[in-house]
């Protein structure tokens, strides 16, 4: 008895939310066609799905800029030789010394290809290597 009220109980809860889905999905196809003869009464729903929009749109803003700018602090702390992510605010790796954000000069930017000292151009696309210091 109780595992079927339970039952029941999960199908309506999932049926409820799946009622709540097609309407929003009617509402949001509907909705453009409808545009300026909409009743008046309708007004605050409207209104409120606008404030929402706007509000999502500055969030995935803000959110895709603090990616970004984790991604690059993230970047900074990895040490290129050992590949240790290191602890912020450090400026030589924990695990190897090398110094952060230094790349060995025969390392191409452009492609990504590890050269050998001696070249003055990338092997792999031509690249001019950075001369050392
Ligand atoms: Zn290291
Ligand atoms: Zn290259």
């Amino acid at each position: 008895m109780k595992i079927k009220i339970n039952e029941i109980g999960e199908e309506i809860t999932a049926l409820e939310k799946s009622e709540i889905t097609a309407y929003a999905e009617l509402g949001k196809k509907i909705l453009p066609e409808l545009e300026g003869e909409i009743a008046s009464e309708f007004a605050p729903f409207i209104d409120r799905i606008k404030e929402i929009g706007a509000r999502l749109n500055s969030l995935k803003t803000e959110q895709a800029a603090l990616e970004a700018e984790y991604e690059r602090a993230i970047e900074s702390l990895t040490c290129f030789f050992c590949k240790t992510v290191n602890l912020e605010g450090s400026v030589f790796c924990e695990e190897c010394g090398a110094k952060l954000g230094e790349k060995p000069r025969e390392f191409c930017e452009a492609c990504g290809t590890m050269n050998r000292p001696e070249q003055k151009y990338c092997g792999e696309c031509g690249a001019k290597l950075s001369p050392s210091e």
